[in-house]
């Protein structure tokens, strides 16, 4: 009886689904914010994740997670429906997306500036930025500090955008390093405004502040601002909600691969999707995006790394490995508990072939993702007036990571 019911409302749903799965913004959208009140409600949720058209935003997890899903107009009034039906709770967290998309497009023009940055001393860190802006503004940060910082290019992006890493470094060579990525999920805008700023702090702060000074007399950092430009070009141009790459898939109409489920680690396994119109879709081979494989290149080359940290948004959390299994990492104590400072760190969710499982899995011990703002109030789209306080509060963190991973050696 139960069954027969979920099954009479999810074919509604798909009856409704006339449009092709390339979200359209203009069709109007709400985010749902869904809490399951016990454990046999969360199958119930995850039955709508066959629906190509419900982008989640955040997962299935635990009844303490709340799940926000991104419904198109069309759909709402099943979504609704079928949670009702279930005696589901939800609320609707955000009205129309579209405005709150607009008014952030709006807030860019009123912030315009010309691409090419003359000095990284007028960059406005508190505005989102374009990606000819962040390089330019990276190319720039190179010029004016050339015995701290260089410019790598790890490779090209599938559209052929080059992949640029910021080496900071004092000397040495193939020193202990640490390495951040931002932006592999190209809508989470909080990850690149924030990284932009970690690069300028860095070379404020290096024989300044002796916490970040003593890591970089021994330690080299290594900065992905932008690890999916061909996504975050994307995201400017057409689709404000884009996450994945850009890549055909091959007998899809459906494009992008989500890489941050793109690694050999627990491939093809739970917490990815393998149909290529899904968000969460995995790809067709390990490391089959060039953005993935340009970083998996080089962390192999490298072969120094001690520390990996992915960061994307949102939700505040700081996770460790693994997610693609619940077998312990065998330094979850190291990792988890040695940071009673940070938000309390939370095992993810079955996420299967994500960057940090790999790298881990790679012998870097202290192997991070983070979740930065915020909580589920804007989401993806977090006002430009909160860039500078979220990059200072994540530096905190991240400094610490750094000082922990220079004085225990391994
Ligand atoms: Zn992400």
């Amino acid at each position: 009886q139960h069954f027969m019911t979920l099954q009479f409302t999810l074919v509604c749903i798909k009856h409704a689904e006339t449009n092709p799965p390339l979200f359209r913004l203009r069709n109007g959208f709400q985010v749902l914010r869904i809490v399951a009140k016990d454990v046999t409600q969360l199958p119930l949720i995850k039955d709508l994740e066959q629906f190509t058209e419900l982008d989640f935003w955040t997962y299935v997890n635990n009844v303490e997670n709340p799940v926000d899903i991104r419904v198109p107009a069309h759909s709402l009034q099943y979504v609704k429906r079928y949670l009702e039906t279930h005696g589901i709770g939800y609320s609707v967290m955000i009205e129309d997306l579209q405005a709150m998309v607009d008014e952030e497009q709006e807030q860019m023009k009123a912030a315009a500036r010309s691409a090419e940055v003359f000095s990284t001393d007028s960059f406005d860190f508190s505005n989102y930025h374009t990606l000819n802006e962040i390089y330019s503004f990276q190319d720039q940060l190179v010029a004016e500090n050339p015995n701290l910082v260089s410019k790598i290019v790890i490779g090209q992006s599938y559209q052929g955008r080059d992949l640029n890493v910021l080496k900071f470094s004092t000397g040495g060579s193939n020193r202990p390093a640490i390495w951040i990525d931002t932006g592999i999920h190209s809508r989470e805008w909080i990850t690149q405004a924030s990284s932009t700023w970690f690069a300028k702090k860095i070379v404020t702060d290096y024989g300044r502040d002796p916490a970040l000074t003593a890591v970089l007399n021994q330690m080299d950092i290594f900065l992905e601002i932008v690890a999916n430009p061909d996504g975050f070009v994307y995201t400017h141009t057409n689709n404000r909600m884009w996450r994945k790459t850009r890549k055909p898939n091959t007998g899809s109409s459906c494009v992008g691969v989500d890489p941050n489920r793109n690694w050999d680690a627990g491939f093809g396994g739970a917490g990815a999707s393998s149909s290529p119109c899904n968000e969460s879709y995995r790809g067709p081979s390990v490391h089959s995006e060039p953005e993935v494989k340009a970083i998996v290149d080089f962390v192999k080359s490298h072969g120094n790394l001690k520390a990996f940290i992915s960061i994307h948004s949102y939700s505040q959390m700081l996770l460790y490995p693994y997610g693609y299994t619940y077998t312990p990492a065998k330094d979850k104590a190291a990792l988890c508990d040695d940071y009673p400072a940070f938000s309390s760190p939370f095992p993810s969710d079955q996420a299967s072939g994500g960057s940090i499982d790999w790298t881990y899995n790679q012998g870097i011990k202290y192997s991070f993702a983070f979740e930065l703002r915020d909580t589920g109030r804007y989401g993806f789209n977090l006002p430009a007036n909160q860039i500078l306080p979220t990059a200072q509060e994540t530096w905190l963190a991240l400094l610490t990571i750094f000082s922990h991973v220079n004085n225990n050696p391994y």
